[in-house]
């Protein structure tokens, strides 16, 4: 694969469901279900980011994505979700936000990409979506990148 862009998402779920009597982590394995009882081949993301800022692997990066299909980004585009619904005001947790912005500059750094690739979902021409969600803290999260990459 040549991956020209990172897309940020997010999984538009609460960050833990009820399995029974027994309150579940919407983790990779979860989001990895929901994508297969779609009939998908795998989970969509390339990455998923717990509310804790770790950051679980999905699909692997050796193969397209299904996670935008607009700009053709499933095929150029490295997809990464965060774990929380920001289109209702939900605050993104400062770990995430954290884990969000290492793993992306990590990929920069071993795919050559620079600031202007690191797009959210709702940006990118033809997606009709308001994903990673309205209330996702677009300034703080392009300010906090900007500082890390020095
Ligand atoms: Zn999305």
């Amino acid at each position: 694969m040549d991956w020209q862009k990172i897309v940020v998402h997010h999984s538009a779920s609460p960050t833990s469901v009820m399995r029974g009597k027994n309150s579940v982590p919407v983790d990779v394995a979860m989001i990895r279900q929901w994508h297969l009882a779609k009939g998908w081949s795998d989970i969509g993301y390339h990455f998923v980011i717990l509310p804790d800022g770790r950051c679980e692997e999905g699909r692997p990066l050796y193969r397209p994505g299904a996670h935008c299909v607009a700009g053709h980004r499933n095929f150029i585009g490295i997809g990464i979700c965060l774990v929380g619904n920001f289109s209702q005001a939900d605050e993104i947790p400062e770990a995430q936000l954290n884990g969000l912005v290492t793993k992306v500059i990590s990929l920069m750094q071993n795919y050559h990409l620079d600031i202007e690739d690191v797009e959210l979902h709702r940006e990118i021409p033809g997606a009709a979506t308001e994903c990673p969600g309205r209330y996702f803290p677009e300034d703080l999260f392009r300010r906090v990148l900007k500082e890390r990459l020095g």
